[in-house]
């Protein structure tokens, strides 16, 4: 063993490339090792989603390889390693089958979010994707171009579905998109904004299926048939499913570390165990679930600090995001989880501009979509910081 144990991070996403950056700000020589499943090159996700528009593949939006990044870093990536236990008591990871064990210092857990798969039945699985890394998107693209794919079935009308909505139709590819509720961004926006989404991306092509359910995807003579729970089949040559993401507990929990919807931890990203972190899309910090970029930059500064030894609790300022359908632009900036409070809602055509407002008329969130997008700074100089 070294003399001196390493900063371990696990996960060389946003997360914890973002974090290392902003630590080697403030500490450039302490030992820290990055430890990925996949294949450490550096990418940002969101762009992900807008890969057809743009005609980019995967190497193109790479923009380092692990071994660029650790070279920046000062860090030694260990790429395609997984992490399969943490004992918290010896402050020791295990990697892969037992045979490699790896003392930490301090332990960050970056692990990201999974993939909601669907209870879909039916011969066809293989032809339903979910892109939510660099690799799924090099197969997704690769799918469609080896079966000449002309239309792509989306199952999932929220964020991400309606961005690879408007994506797939911007580089010639038909869609069908079906969602069990009633309109675009159901879970994020009240129904003139979700409506106006919805009539921008149909005024470019897009069908939406609302108030179904995908229950069978099967190979047809000509490609694929997707079946519907109201007995309705769409045709297709493939089926991207984007139905949502859950935070990775799995790994903390089987360490007897506490979690929740995501890994809990404090203000200060600490976990229940004594020098293990977590942050970005697997963390639960203070109750917030929050799985964007906005909030683990502010995590990566925060922790970055804390971990140079200068204790520093996260602060959120109110952080809307911005929806990337461009036939019909949106941005939302959610209310609390259990705030009460109601719509107030302007509209024309497309143009929306949705207040959601508390009961003594304190706006505590909004969604604008078209022209309506205009207003967001205006708006949200009035709104409250999610945890100031
Ligand atoms: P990830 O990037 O998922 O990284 C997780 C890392 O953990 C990976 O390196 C993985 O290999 C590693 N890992 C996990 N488990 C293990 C293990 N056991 N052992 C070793 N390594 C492990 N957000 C916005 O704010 N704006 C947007 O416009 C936007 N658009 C998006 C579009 C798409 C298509 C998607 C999918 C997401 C989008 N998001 C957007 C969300 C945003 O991209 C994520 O919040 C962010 O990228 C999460 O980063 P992360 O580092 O927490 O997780």
């Amino acid at each position: 063993a070294s003399n001196e144990a390493a900063i371990v991070v696990i996960g060389t996403g946003l997360a914890g490339y973002g974090l290392v950056r902003e630590l080697r700000k403030h500490d450039k020589d302490s030992p820290v090792i990055m430890i990925t499943a996949d294949d450490g090159r550096a990418y940002s996700k969101p762009m992900l989603s807008t890969g057809f528009t743009k005609n980019t593949d995967a190497d193109a939006l790479a923009q380092k390889d692990a071994g660029g990044m650790g070279e920046d870093l000062n860090a030694s990536v260990w790429t395609l390693t997984k992490v399969t236990a943490i004992d918290t008591a010896a402050q020791i990871i295990t990697i892969g089958d037992k045979e490699t064990q790896v003392h930490y210092k301090k332990l960050v857990l970056a692990l990201g979010a999974d993939v909601i798969r669907p209870p879909v039945k039916g011969n066809a699985q293989d032809y339903v994707y979910s892109v939510n890394d660099l690799l799924d998107y090099d197969d997704f693209r690769t799918a469609v171009a080896k079966n000449n794919v002309k239309k792509v079935c989306i199952i999932g009308g929220g964020l991400i579905g309606c961005e690879f909505t408007n994506d797939l139709i911007n580089g010639g590819i038909a869609t069908e998109t079906v969602d069990p509720l009633a309109y675009c961004l159901p879970t994020l926006l009240p129904e003139a904004a979700g409506k106006a989404v919805q009539a921008g991306l149909e005024a470019k092509g897009a069908k939406f299926h609302f108030g179904q359910l995908v229950t069978e995807v099967n190979k047809a003579a000509d490609g694929l048939v997707v079946s519907l729970n109201n007995g309705d089949t769409i045709n297709c040559d493939l089926v991207l499913s984007a139905v949502g993401v859950r935070p990775q507990i799995k790994l903390a929990q089987d360490a007897g570390i506490t979690v929740n919807r995501g890994i809990a931890t404090n203000r200060l990203l600490e976990t229940s165990a004594p020098n293990v972190y977590a942050m970005g899309d697997c963390a639960e910090v203070a109750g917030h679930v929050l799985v964007y970029v906005a909030p683990l930059m502010a995590q990566a500064r925060a922790l970055a600090k804390t971990l140079s030894g200068q204790d520093t609790e996260v602060s959120y300022p109110a952080m809307p995001v911005t929806i990337k359908t461009p036939a019909c632009p949106v941005t939302v900036s959610p209310a609390p989880r259990d705030a009460a409070g109601n719509w107030e809602v302007e509209q024309d055509g497309l143009n929306v501009v949705a207040r959601f407002v508390g009961k003594d008329g304190e706006l505590l969130g909004f969604a604008l979509t078209g022209e309506g997008t205009k207003q967001k700074m205006a708006l949200q100089k009035l709104l409250p910081a999610i945890m100031a």
